[in-house]
């Protein structure tokens, strides 16, 4: 299958350079495009070299905290006492992201190569590799690619494994995940301590995302300032972006723009706008758990960490999920409450309790049998189920509600005043 388009004028290909290239997933064609240059210059550089071109070059984590990857690097003990790992979160499970399975798809060798170079930054030998369990095609590239590598000594005495999760939401947490790894039940853990004192088999370990690490080796490459400089907006937050768009817009799909770019040009310019004879309603810009913006929010939002926290939400995973102005935002707010519901893990009272019932409070306003006081109710549960848990599993179900609620407050009122017709939810 090829890859749905050609980059736009607009964009800023780094990562997606490759996409719909096939002769770039095999070993040959990516030494053949440059590939694993970088990590030749890796094994010329003392550990804490690398760390610090990566921390110059402002890059920070993809998979939603953005946080400053060369810092966490540096978390990792100085002294080498026990052995170091290296924990690849390949999970992508938010709703609305799909753009680390197309670097897997397309570039496999890009994410092997950060790979061996974070390895090297943290002195780690082994690392796994752990991807989601419904990604069959991308799990049989990478374990092709990986194969090619070893093959050829591309990592000498590195050691990289590919562990696929078995569709669980919440093994894409990091502690999560290291359980899962180690072959337990994927129940989040309580932090402190953090991975890097005790991570996977109670031993040091850092763990970074897919596009994270598949940026590693472009800034070795061409160096901190020439990834710095790529910014549209505010100096912290540096690089491109790949973004992927879901929902109305005429033409779905990951777009790589660089950091600052404007939401509004991505979603009317690159995607081509909302349907025909629609307008926009609502966007969620960062993936499901992220609070929804209205259209003016979204009309004006910078696609940077700065700039989202701006309009009142968050740029997370960079999944945007579009909604126009024939969505239903009760509805469409349920699901989501309905989707933490189940993927909860359970641990915690607030998250166990507090999405299932925010959940039925929804569905019995989308049935019609809502009350006044229903509104607060549900505001009074989030804050309940905000900062107050294990993972932010249960704070991501009341993002979208609460943010639901401020923006959109008259949807649910017309379903409590019977001006709107119930919904039997299944
Ligand atoms: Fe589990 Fe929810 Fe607690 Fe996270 S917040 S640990 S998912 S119960």
């Amino acid at each position: 299958m090829g890859y749905p388009h050609k980059p736009h004028s607009k964009e800023t290909v780094v990562l997606s350079k490759h996409f719909g290239d096939p002769e770039a997933r095999s070993y040959k064609g990516w030494t053949k495009r440059g590939g694993y240059e970088a990590w030749q210059q890796a094994q010329t550089m003392a550990p804490t070299a690398i760390t610090d071109t990566v921390k110059e070059s402002g890059l920070r984590g993809r998979g939603g905290a953005g946080f400053p990857t060369g810092l966490k690097w540096s978390f990792m003990p100085k002294e080498k006492k026990k052995p170091h790992y290296l924990c690849v979160n390949a999970d992508e499970s938010e709703p609305g992201t799909f753009k680390d399975r197309e670097i897997m798809r397309w570039t496999p060798h890009a994410l092997l190569e950060g790979t061996a170079i974070a390895m090297r930054a943290i002195q780690a030998e082994v690392a796994y590799i752990y991807i989601r369990g419904e990604f069959t095609e991308p799990y049989a590239i990478m374990e092709r690619a990986l194969a090619e590598a070893n093959a050829a000594g591309a990592f000498g005495g590195l050691k990289i494994h590919l562990h696929r999760g078995a569709g669980a939401y919440i093994c894409g947490e990091e502690t999560a995940l290291m359980n899962s790894i180690e072959g337990k039940r994927g129940n989040p853990r309580i932090k402190p301590p953090f991975p890097a004192a005790f991570g996977v088999f109670g031993l040091p370990t850092t763990i970074n995302n897919v596009e994270t690490l598949a940026a590693v080796p472009h800034i070795l490459k061409n160096g901190a300032a020439w990834y710095k400089a790529m910014t549209l907006s505010n100096p912290k937050s540096t690089g491109t972006k790949l973004f992927s768009v879901c929902g109305h817009v005429q033409r779905p799909g990951n777009y790589e723009v660089t950091m600052g770019f404007p939401l509004k040009d991505l979603l009317y310019e690159l995607c081509g706008g909302v349907r025909p004879g629609r307008t926009l309603k609502a966007c969620i810009p960062g993936g499901s758990s992220v609070p929804i913006l209205n259209r003016e929010e979204t009309e004006s939002c910078l696609l940077d960490y700065e700039g989202a926290v701006e309009q009142g939400t968050m740029l997370g995973s960079g999944g945007v999920i579009v909604f126009d102005d024939t969505a239903d935002m009760v509805y469409q707010i349920m699901r989501l409450a309905r989707f933490y519901a189940h993927e909860s893990c359970a641990q915690c009272t607030q998250c166990r309790e507090g999405t299932a019932w925010t959940t039925k409070i929804l569905e019995r306003i989308l049935a019609g049998q809502g009350k006044t006081a229903d509104l607060d109710l549900l505001l009074d549960l989030s804050e309940n189920m905000t900062g107050k848990t294990i993972c932010v599993l249960s704070d991501s179900c009341a993002a979208p509600v609460v943010s639901g609620i401020k923006r959109f407050k008259n949807e649910f009122e017309d379903y409590i005043a019977g001006r709107r017709r119930p919904v039997m939810v299944a």
